[in-house]
């Protein structure tokens, strides 16, 4: 059976205590994941610090960039087995994970490595009360030990996305994979150790949260920042373990996102976009759009269409053709989302489509499936509307007047990402002013440059991402003064 081991200073390394990795298609045991107790925790930040003394805190920023492009270069020379691992971790459809996960998973290193290479810091001439000049200048020195804790929905992508940066400044990371997905953050260790990349710059150890390698790694002394993608709650107790130390984090969270169209949208384009954000990845996208708001004149239209396209969505395996959507990450999930598909329907929702499990056939029927579901009808206080599911469903209800649309997106605790529809630029302009969210989309969703700022506000996250905003937090400025 195969065993997911944990990656200490370029090492893997077995522990006595193991959990199954089950698969989302069928529930099959997929192997083994040897979990890290605080002893393979401390020993994986030790690793860590000592890299930063090592050949890895002296090396040149040009050696440091072409290691991180061979980095790239090697999962996509592997990027079959990383495909593979991440289809099996997850199921979801081939189609996606080929376009999306793997090839930006391996974008995440080159990007950053290049933006490091190019950024330049500051300098300030002054005039000294003595009549002579001084000159400052910045030096970006990297943080330290950087602790990573990663969610499963987009397992390599997110965990790249805060590795790439981490590395790019000189820092060294653990990496504590979700216990949902522990394959891909493996399967980079060896790519580390095939293209030399120093021992214990990246370590990954596998485990839980509470009382387990999550919270073992958020509570060591020796982790200088902490890096999370996750829930809300989560990062509310990874907050209170980083406050001793004065620890520094940068988080990316939960949300309840608006998709907002206004009658003048382009109407299949809009259809479109907004079955990608309520279904994709199986509402399992951080960014995804929970809540609907479409203008009065279309309304009825605009949910017919959409149900059409949600009854269209093929279920099934990853690589059977014509697959357009994978089951719900773990049995436990699955049943967080049924019991919303419950709770809308007793708090009165009209269920346009959806609402149940879909019968698939043979070892499928084990599997973690959820039928795509539209409401209509409910109250803005219903917990559908309310609270994160990440299933893939959507509450579609109707506005008049564009300051009412902005309202209701903001009706919210959280604030990632909006998807705004409509063909009126002024429009545009106007509501991507007023909605509280770190990304708004207009006419699209979901289309990422890596060059800008990515984050959430309001409960949806602390700090920004992407391009020259990460070297923010996985760097530290240090002003030299000089008197000439
Ligand atoms: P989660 O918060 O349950 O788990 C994320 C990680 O935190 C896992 O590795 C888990 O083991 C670990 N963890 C849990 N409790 C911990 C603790 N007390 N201390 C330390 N570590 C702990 O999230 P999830 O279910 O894996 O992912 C789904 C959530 O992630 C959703 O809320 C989604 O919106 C959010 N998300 C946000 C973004 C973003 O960019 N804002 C991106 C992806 C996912």
């Amino acid at each position: 059976m195969k065993q997911y081991m944990n990656f200490i200073g370029g090492e893997f390394v077995a522990t006595g205590k193991t959990f199954e990795n089950r698969a989302p298609v069928d529930n099959r045991v997929l192997g083994l994941v040897h979990e890290a107790g605080a002893d393979e925790v401390d020993a994986a930040v030790r690793a860590a610090r000592n890299a930063l003394h090592g050949e890895w805190g002296r090396m040149t920023v040009t050696r440091r960039v072409e290691l991180l492009h061979a980095v790239a270069d090697e999962i996509n020379r592997r990027f079959d087995d990383f495909l593979q691992a991440e289809m099996a971790d997850t199921g979801k459809p081939h189609a996606l994970a080929s376009h999306v996960d793997i090839p930006r998973g391996a974008a995440n290193f080159k990007v950053f490595a290049d933006i490091v290479k190019n950024v330049p810091t500051e300098s300030f001439e002054m005039a000294t009360p003595d009549g002579g000049q001084a000159l400052n200048y910045a030096i970006r020195s990297p943080v330290g030990v950087i602790g990573v804790v990663c969610p499963w929905n987009l397992p390599l992508l997110l965990m790249t996305w805060k590795v790439g940066p981490a590395l790019a400044c000189g820092n060294t990371v653990v990496v504590k994979p979700s216990e949902e997905t522990p394959a891909t953050a493996t399967l980079l260790g060896e790519v580390m150790n095939a293209v030399g990349i120093p021992p214990g710059v990246y370590n990954v150890v596998h485990g839980f949260g509470p009382d387990s390698a999550g919270e073992f790694l958020t509570r060591h002394p020796g982790v200088n920042g902490i890096t999370f993608t996750g829930e809300t709650r989560t990062g509310e107790a990874i907050m209170a373990a980083a406050a001793k130390g004065v620890r520094p984090v940068s988080f990316e969270l939960g949300g309840k996102n608006a998709g907002i169209v206004f009658a003048d949208a382009d109407f299949d384009k809009a259809v479109a976009g907004i079955t990608r954000s309520a279904f994709e990845n199986c509402g399992q996208v951080c960014l995804g759009t929970e809540r609907v708001y479409v203008e009065r004149p279309i309304f009825d239209r605009f949910v017919a269409a959409l149900k059409e396209k949600a009854e269209a969505l093929k279920p099934g395996p990853s690589e059977e053709a014509g697959v357009s959507i994978g089951p719900l990450i773990s049995q436990e999930h699955r049943q967080k989302v049924l019991s919303y598909y419950e709770k809308a329907v007793r708090e009165g929702a009209t269920v346009v489509t959806g609402g149940g499990v879909p019968t698939m056939k043979g070892a499928l029927a084990e599997g973690h499936w959820v039928q795509p579901t539209i409401w209509t009808g409910l109250p803005e206080t219903a917990a559908v509307i309310r609270e994160e599911i990440f299933g893939p469903c959507c509450h579609i209800a109707p506005f008049d007047t564009e300051e009412e649309a902005i309202a209701l997106a903001n009706a919210t605790d959280y604030g990632l990402a909006t998807t705004v529809w409509t063909q009126n630029l002024g429009r545009a302009h106007r509501v991507a002013k007023q909605v509280e969210v770190g990304i708004c989309w207009i006419n699209s969703w979901f289309l990422r440059d890596l060059r800008t700022a990515f984050g959430g506000a309001k409960a949806s996250g602390i700090g920004r991402e992407g391009g020259v905003h990460s070297l923010e937090f996985y760097t530290e400025l240090r002003n030299v003064c000089i008197k000439l």
